[in-house]
């Protein structure tokens, strides 16, 4: 593995944090100028159009899942006593930012074995080839979001048909109900199309206290940006959506995250959770299920909406 931690990789790291600060830089300069409130230091925030990014503490949420992303885009490390597992690398100059927050945890890139992913949307894996090529991890992904991946992002009925990112070919490709175990932990997908064919939502179980909670990390539940009606590219998204949203309804779950702060809560649940609230904040069965039905009321309306135009 150390031969893979080469002196390019190095470079190329320390290129993409270089980068990073003199885009930081001119970022703080602006921000000065411009005076936005509540910009805490140089190399902690981007902006890009209306999200904002900003460098998060890393903390346990529960068990052996960490949060390492930031508080937007979402980074979880699971570890285990045979190396560790991460979900999602986002872009691939955050990929410096990630590699702090597993380091401030006390664990190293280099124990990184498997990667999997929520979907294959740039802002979500735009970083797996730096990822892989810092630290071999096998990536692993769905089928349909690994051709996405396998193609630098280039997907049918979404963006320009260019690729958006460097390519990377999965090392394994997992099916709905597959499983993905690493010293002793175990993750199975749930493949759920809608926001991409491929969307892959992770579950595991985890014990703490004496007590097993369900964990989900929702991988792109809703937000789709395709047509219900008359979708040529895709004719059997609507069957294929009112399915996924089925069964994302009938996970058991306690604990769950998803591939933005906003919608999880990330920032509220954080603070409350360093101020020691119990029981987690993140344990929310209640909100995980009605936030499902939210996605099922959006879609309905949406279809009829574009029923009735088509009419
Ligand atoms: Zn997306």
């Amino acid at each position: 593995m150390n031969s893979r931690w080469n002196a390019i990789s190095w470079n190329r790291l320390l290129g993409a944090k270089l980068a990073g600060i003199l885009l930081s830089a001119t970022l703080l300069a602006t921000l000065i100028v411009v005076g936005v409130p509540g910009f805490a230091q140089e190399g902690q925030r981007e902006a890009r159009g209306r999200r904002v990014n900003e460098k998060v503490k890393p903390f346990k949420i529960i068990g052996n899942v960490y949060y390492v992303g930031m508080s937007d885009q979402t980074v979880l490390l699971i570890t285990t006593p045979e190396g560790n597992i991460l979900i999602d690398s986002t872009y691939e100059r955050m990929v410096p930012w990630i590699r702090e927050s597993i380091e401030t945890l006390g664990y190293s890139m280099r124990d990184i074995k498997i990667l999997l992913n929520s979907h294959a949307h740039p802002d979500h894996v735009e970083g797996h080839s730096l990822i892989k090529e810092l630290t071999g991890a096998q990536v692993v992904m769905s089928e349909a979001d690994g051709e996405v991946l396998a193609s630098g992002g280039v997907d049918p009925g979404q963006g320009d048909g260019r690729p958006r990112y460097k390519p990377v070919k999965p090392d394994r490709i997992i099916r709905n109900g597959d499983q993905v175990t690493l010293g002793g932990v175990t993750l199975t997908a749930h493949v759920f199309p809608g926001h991409t064919r491929g969307a892959t939502t992770w579950t595991m179980v985890v014990e703490e206290n004496g007590r097993r909670y369900n964990v989900v990390f929702w991988g792109g539940i809703g937000g789709i940006r395709q047509p219900f009606v008359n979708n040529t590219e895709w004719p059997t998204i609507v069957e294929e959506y009112t399915d996924t949203l089925r069964r994302a309804k009938a996970l058991p779950c306690d604990i769950y995250t998803g591939t933005h702060g906003a919608g999880f809560g990330l920032l509220d649940k954080m603070r409350r959770l360093e101020q020691g609230e119990q029981p987690n904040p993140f344990y929310d069965p209640e909100e995980c299920r009605s936030s499902i039905e939210r996605r099922e009321r959006d879609f309905r309306e949406q279809l009829e909406r574009e029923r009735a135009v088509a009419r």
